[in-house]
């Protein structure tokens, strides 16, 4: 059987290991780019912690003695059921089976100026745009002689308060306070703002109330200044413009207010479901195409315990992977009645806001706990998901460092990003 995945990320990557020299099975992975991507670490990177290659792994690497694994860099564009093909950018692909893994990108609920000068962070390549754009401001305010523009380049704003939006704004404080005051001596620090704004009415929407309340005080300990019922509604790159009527003048947002799932063309538009999401049966299959499958974050799967889908996190995908590949390989396609569904197993959830401040909720048994051991906690399960032994000794030293030194040493612009004069 040809099994064609699209998207190496967790879950199209668990699938073609699970799937990794069995008889019976041509697979083939399919991505845009070449390497894995660590997602829950992108804002290490973005803020200068973690160099982007300490999260990003080869894809072809992993399967360089792989008898069935091959891999392809390309973008898919379309899909034909009928005749069980691919497009991709450069060419096509036939498949027996198709598995779509495409995961969710930045959702700016339509509004185009948001989209246009905001900075989101669901790429690699995203999480570095944002370390040289923030670099580059710090720059500018250290040469910047007029006072409103100093504060535009030093105010930064963050959209959503989710686990994204909390862990950058408490990296972007613990800075302000650690680091950034040694490298600009130039800069009076207290002109720098760092506003999260959230439109619920506390941050870790998803989480337990207590670590909405502690990651709450956590941010605002470290100055953080936490907007709750509030939206941003608009950004000219200039000026974000919140639902109570506040302007807040910066060059940088950082959007992390919204997702949705990347689609791709080809498909019956009933199958797309809330934020593009594929509507999918308990075996992940997409409604009325028995050869096409859909995993993690761009998938839907309505249960009794979860009637608006899964939570969109590395677990599910990861999964969701394994059952997909466990029903394939014991009982194949022409079995369906024996496959088993998939039941998502809820661990539990944490974020981390800095320094010995993070928060865990458990779910069996029910506890939330926070603070120093719910940071080493946090630490440990990041450190053993990341891919690669190299890669898990770099980012622990890495960390090590900077526990030590209260220091990080990527503060570095490699781009041509250039510098703005100083006003006369
Ligand atoms: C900043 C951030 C922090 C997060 N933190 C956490 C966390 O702490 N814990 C947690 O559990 N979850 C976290 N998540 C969510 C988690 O990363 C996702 O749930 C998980 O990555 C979903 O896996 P996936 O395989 O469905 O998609 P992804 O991992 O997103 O992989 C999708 C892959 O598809 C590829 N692709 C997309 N379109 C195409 C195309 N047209 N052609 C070819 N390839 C394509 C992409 O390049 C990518 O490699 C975080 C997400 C983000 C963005």
């Amino acid at each position: 059987m040809r099994v064609v995945i699209v998207g190496a990320g967790f879950a199209g990557l668990q699938l073609a290991r699970s799937l990794n020299n069995k008889e019976g099975f041509e697979v083939i992975l399919v991505d845009k780019v070449n390497h894995h991507q660590f997602q829950p670490l992108f804002y290490q990177v973005a803020t200068a912690g973690l160099d982007a290659s300490n999260i990003s792994f080869p894809i072809r690497k992993l399967f360089q003695k792989s008898k069935n694994v091959r891999f392809r860099l390309a973008d898919v564009k379309s899909i034909e059921a009928d005749e069980k093909k691919i497009n991709l950018n450069d060419g096509e692909l036939y498949y027996d089976m198709l598995v779509l893994a495409m995961g969710a990108t930045t959702h700016y609920f339509g509004n185009e100026q948001i989209a246009k000068y905001s900075l989101p962070m669901k790429t690699t390549s995203e999480a570095l745009r944002i370390r040289h754009h923030l670099i580059t401001q710090l720059e500018n305010a250290s040469i910047e002689t007029d006072p409103e523009l100093r504060k535009a380049y030093l105010q930064v704003v963050v959209a959503g308060a989710g686990p994204t939006g909390v862990e950058v704004s408490g990296a972007l404080a613990e800075m302000k306070k650690q680091i950034l005051p040694r490298d600009y001596p130039e800069i009076n620090f207290e002109e720098m703002r760092i506003v999260l704004v959230e439109g619920s009415d506390r941050t870790l929407g998803a989480m337990s109330a207590e670590s909405s309340a502690q990651s709450r005080k956590y941010l605002e300990n470290l100055g953080v200044e936490v907007l709750t019922n509030t939206f941003v509604k608009n950004y000219d790159g200039e000026m974000v413009a919140l639902s109570n009527g506040v302007g807040i003048t910066t060059k940088t947002l950082i959007w992390a207010a919204g997702i949705r799932a990347n689609s791709i063309e080809g498909i019956d538009s009933q199958v797309f479901v809330q934020q593009s999401r594929l509507k999918v049966n308990r075996y992940n299959q997409l409604d009325n195409y028995n050869e096409i499958f859909a995993l993690g974050d761009l998938a839907l799967m309505v249960t009794e315990k979860y009637p608006k889908g899964h939570p969109q996190v590395a677990n599910v995908a990861i999964n969701q992977a394994k059952n997909l590949s466990q029903n394939l390989l014991k009982y194949g396609m022409n079995q369906f009645n024996k496959w088993k569904p998939y039941e998502y197993i809820d661990l539990g959830s944490m974020a981390t806001v800095g320094r010995h401040l993070a928060v865990v909720d458990m779910s069996t048994p029910k506890i939330h706990f926070g603070g120093f051991f719910a940071w080493l906690v946090w630490m440990f399960l990041h450190l053993m998901l990341i891919l690669g032994v190299k890669n898990k000794l770099q980012v622990f030293i890495n960390w090590a460092y900077k526990y030590f030194t209260y220091d990080q040493s990527l503060r570095l612009l490699f781009t041509d990003y250039q510098v703005k004069q100083p006003h006369k």
